[in-house]
């Protein structure tokens, strides 16, 4: 007991120190609580939405924002702050976001912090796309999935599918690509994230346009573009007009696809950005080649590739010369043409985009053709025709497994629908189920409370009864039986006496000289005599016999299968518990005495009889001096 007090006063002290010290603190903990909760807010808004719809410059300056809201010290936040920049700030910096991404990978892995690996590898995955292939950014992409996953974050996990679709959907696997991006699009509806969700409808768009289905890329496209106008995201509409562009110009519409590609310009000139500029300039080329306007489209492509080399981006070359190339083969400069292909060959081969690949091969052939390579042209044409096919065959099996997919999805829905249904059908039965048994836990309290109602008017009536019946039967003063009560059982001592012939007696007693106790001391004291003298005689029966008042100072006693040698002592008992009574409390009063008659039953008698017969004993033992006991035999 005592060691557990101890104790006990040791952690109070401790805890009260503790207290006081914190105390101290409060205000600074307060101040960076504070600022915590506003670097997570803002964190929260830019991760969420904010950054997508941003121009380059707006980006740098919200970033900066919320670096100088990060509280001193913190580890965990700096990592996220710094993941946000490596992913969002370094545009057209690949080789600066790799760097960033590696030493944000040391750090989130040496802190064990899965949230931050998980971002640190999008970002270096982004980084290898454009510095390396889209292959390289794999490995990278399927960690990242696989870290999210394990810590379930859905959200995350569907931005890493949304990336790897995107490497997938450039390398033409358009398959994967496209049920990773529709996977991505559930977990961003289920968590909640309906501005990811509907960015992701541009991603959708352009797999479905590489994969030749076209009435849905457009459907994808108009939705996409719908929702950037709506949110303000100057950045994804222009991205979404080129991308349309480039499906009008698959299908032959080239005039409607200038007519994007003129709006997507004069969007990213609004916005000040070079890249998109640029951008449109080189989507412009293709439809005024196919309009034979050459030198036009040689102006746009001189303008482009000033523009990405003023903005340090080489990944368009391969396509800049391509194009170049068709343009000077329109005009008959097909040395030229033949030149600008070789540069751009090595690139596009590498890439491993097999529709470029198409493009460059057809071209190709045909400038050697004018001039008279009649093996390379020959070559050539059989390589278009083998990507041709292998593109042809690849299409054709992923629309076969898209449309796997999208029937699984379908069936699962289905599946899902079903379950839910049951699952609902349970639920409703289940309420049901309850509902009956709280109806009935009802009724049962309900009954038990009458029930119980019932047992308890029951039961008083029953004391009342009793109650009724003892009233009836107890002399008020003394509480022993009164006459009626008394008579009553000498009678049916009586008759059973009578009936079984066993014996019976009767004893009768009167106090001697009463009147002079209440004369001497008042009736209250006469009454306390009589109902001390009462209770006393009643302690010296037997179980069975029963003491009646008869009258004032007058007893009568049933002793039933009792033999007149048997009451006898019974009698000495009475007559020895009348002169012990103890009145001690009554100044001058000495022991009271009383006489008594007894009488056995006769076969012959009556209680009458029986009664008249004890009276004269009782007379008697008054008439011989009092004090003693007679019996009428
Ligand atoms: P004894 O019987 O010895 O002949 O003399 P006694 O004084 O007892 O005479 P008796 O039996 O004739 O008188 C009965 C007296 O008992 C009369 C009355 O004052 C008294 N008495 C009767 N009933 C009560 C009662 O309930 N309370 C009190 N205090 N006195 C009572
Ligand atoms: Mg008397
Ligand atoms: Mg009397």
């Amino acid at each position: 007991m005592r060691p557990t007090r101890q104790l006990f006063a040791v952690a109070l002290l401790l805890l009260t120190g503790v207290g006081l010290a914190t105390a101290g603190d409060a205000t600074r903990t307060d101040a960076a609580g504070d600022r915590a909760r506003q670097f997570d807010a803002l964190y929260k808004r830019l991760d969420d939405t904010e950054l997508w719809s941003l121009a380059t410059h707006q980006v740098e300056q919200r970033l900066q924002d919320l670096e100088r809201l990060l509280p001193p010290g913190d580890a965990r936040r700096g990592r996220q702050a710094r993941a946000l920049r490596c992913n969002w700030g370094f545009d057209r910096d690949p080789k600066g976001q790799l760097a960033a991404a590696e030493a944000g990978l040391r750090e989130a892995r040496a802190a064990g912090d899965i949230d931050a690996q998980v971002r640190f590898l999008f970002c270096r995955g982004g980084a290898r796309e454009e510095i390396d292939t889209p292959l390289s950014a794999k490995a990278d992409y399927d960690a990242a999935i696989a870290l999210a996953g394990k810590i379930e974050d859905e959200r995350l996990v569907a931005d890493g599918l949304v990336a790897s679709g995107g490497m997938q959907s450039l390398l033409g696997q358009q398959g994967h690509a496209i049920r990773d991006f529709l996977v991505a699009q559930r977990l961003y509806e289920k968590t909640g994230h309906p501005i990811d969700a509907e960015s992701n409808l541009l991603n959708l768009a352009i797999a479905y346009r590489r994969l030749g289905d076209t009435d849905r890329a457009l459907d994808y496209f108009q939705q996409s573009a719908a929702y950037a106008e709506r949110i303000g995201d100057w950045g994804g509409l222009g991205s979404t007009l080129m991308q349309q562009g480039y499906l009008y110009e698959d299908t032959g519409r080239a005039s409607d696809a200038v007519a994007l590609y003129e709006r997507a310009l004069e969007i990213s000139r609004k916005q000040s950005d070079p890249y998109g500029v640029a951008s449109a300039h080189l989507a412009m080329a293709y439809p005024a080649i196919l309009k034979g306007d050459y030198s036009r489209a040689l102006g746009l492509l001189d303008r482009a590739q000033a523009e990405f080399k003023a903005v340090g981006d080489q990944s368009n070359q391969d396509m800049i010369g391509l194009r170049r190339g068709q343009a000077l083969a329109g005009l008959g400069h097909h040395a030229q043409a033949l030149a600008q292909y070789q540069r751009s060959a090595a690139a596009v081969e590498r890439n491993g985009n097999l529709r470029y690949q198409a493009m460059l091969y057809q071209a190709r052939a045909r400038s050697e053709e004018a001039l008279g390579q009649l093996d390379g042209a020959l070559s050539d044409l059989k390589r278009y025709i083998a990507v041709d096919r292998t593109i042809d065959s690849t299409n054709r099996a992923q629309q076969a497994e898209v449309l796997r997919f999208q029937f699984d999805s379908a069936r699962r829905d289905t599946e899902n629908r079903r379950l839910l249904a049951e699952k609902a059908l349970r639920d409703s039965q289940f309420d049901t189920l309850l509902e009956a048994r709280r109806w009935q836990w009802t009724a049962i309290a309900l009954g038990s409370l009458l029930v119980a109602l019932l047992v308890g008017l029951v039961m008083r009536q029953f004391a009342r009864a009793r109650n009724l019946h003892m009233l009836a039967s107890t002399d008020p003063l003394t509480g022993v039986a009164n006459r009626r009560h008394i008579e009553r059982f000498g009678a049916q001592a009586v008759a059973q006496a009578r009936a079984r012939s066993l014996p019976l007696t009767i004893v009768t007693f009167d106090i001697d000289h009463f009147k002079q106790v209440n004369d001497a001391h008042g009736h209250l004291v006469g009454d306390q005599v009589l109902i001390r003298l009462a209770h006393a005689c009643q302690g010296v029966l037997r179980h069975g016999d029963l003491l009646g008042r008869t009258g004032g100072e007058e007893f009568l006693v049933v002793l039933p299968d009792t033999r007149l040698d048997q009451a006898l002592p019974i009698a000495q008992r009475l007559r020895a518990a009348s002169t012990g009574l103890d009145l001690t409390d009554v100044p001058g009063q000495g022991p009271v005495t009383i006489s008594l008659g007894l009488t056995e039953l006769r076969a012959e008698d009556d209680l009458g009889t029986l009664l008249g017969r004890v009276d004269r004993a009782l007379y008697r033992a008054k008439s011989a001096g009092r004090d003693r006991i007679e019996v009428e035999a």
